[in-house]
């Protein structure tokens, strides 16, 4: 079995509040792009990953996909096995949803290579249990994402949008952008979340442009300000907005068609060599699953 793990984007995070628990109280719109990590899943007896790319990820039982294949194992409560390969792209520690897409994909796959037939709902708890972000990539397409990751709601996802995804740094890890942003004097103010949703309903990519943004932009920025640099570049080079996505480090370039993407990831490619040229993608799977 071969699957593709898409990233996600982030056309607007808001943060809400700070829950008792710690944990952020979020708004977001996320779309699922293109550029993804493949995956080939094999049944065999033991368990197994090997990964090509990805120097920084581990290869080992740090790694999300080999956690999420042990966890539903234990769940489903069976002893099989798999020879899992993996071949990174996606940039780590970027804010695009790597580990969770990659874990995402590895439920569902061997959900169906183990014939385990576990319902919707106790494959999202299991998600849920993983990652934040782990139940939107089983999914996938375009959504509103609310609560800690938990509430997803579908919206209607028009014809695609050009994209050129830089990671100008090295990765950082969300909790410390969290932990930056809570200790921040001002509170960034939040992007205008409905005018980014009617603006992906009418397929407007210079409506969106305006509406697009980021409230821990401005936590991450001091820690690499490679992030602010990168935006500014995207945007000098025809970019109709570039705002960073998730919690950092990598920078979303919109733009109005695919060939002034195409120019623009020509440049940012000789500056950066994380630069992706990529397209939004809808529905991964089917919808009534969310
Ligand atoms: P998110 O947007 O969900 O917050 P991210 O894109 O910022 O995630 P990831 O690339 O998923 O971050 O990586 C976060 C950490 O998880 C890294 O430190 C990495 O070493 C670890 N990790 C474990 N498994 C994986 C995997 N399969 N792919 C990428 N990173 C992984």
């Amino acid at each position: 079995m071969r699957l593709i793990a898409h990233a996600k984007v982030n056309w607007a995070l808001s943060v809400l509040g700070r829950r008792d628990d710690g944990y952020h109280e979020l708004d977001m719109l996320m779309q699922s792009v293109e550029l993804g990590d493949s995956l080939e899943i094999r049944l065999a007896e033991e368990l197994t990953l090997t990964l090509h790319g990805g120097p920084r990820v581990p290869s080992g039982d740090g790694n999300l996909v080999l956690r999420a294949a042990r966890r539903l194992r234990e769940a489903a409560g069976v002893a099989q096995g798999a020879r899992i390969t993996m071949k990174k792209r996606i940039p780590v520690g970027a804010g695009l949803g790597g580990g969770s897409a990659d874990a995402a994909a590895i439920l569902l796959g061997l959900n169906a290579l183990w014939n385990l037939h576990m319902g919707w709902q106790d494959l999202r708890a299991l998600a849920r249990s993983l990652g934040s972000d782990i139940p939107f990539c089983m999914v996938g397409g375009l959504r509103r994402v609310r609560g800690t990751g938990e509430q997803l709601e579908a919206l209607p996802c028009g014809a695609p949008f050009h994209l050129v995804i830089v990671q100008p740094c090295a990765g950082l890890s969300t909790p410390k952008v969290f932990a930056a942003y809570d200790a921040l004097a001002v509170r960034p103010r939040n992007p205008d979340i409905e005018a980014a949703v009617a603006a992906l309903a009418q397929g407007d990519p210079a409506a969106l442009a305006q509406a697009m943004g980021n409230a821990l932009t401005p936590a991450s920025v001091p820690i690499r300000p490679q992030i602010a640099m990168a935006a500014q570049t995207l945007e000098h080079f025809g970019a109709l907005r570039a705002e960073m996505t998730g919690s950092g480090s990598a920078v979303v370039g919109l733009f109005a068609n695919a060939q002034d993407a195409d120019f623009a990831w020509r440049q940012c490619i000789a500056l950066w060599p994380k630069s992706y040229l990529t397209r939004t993608t809808c529905l991964l799977y089917t919808s009534d699953a969310a």
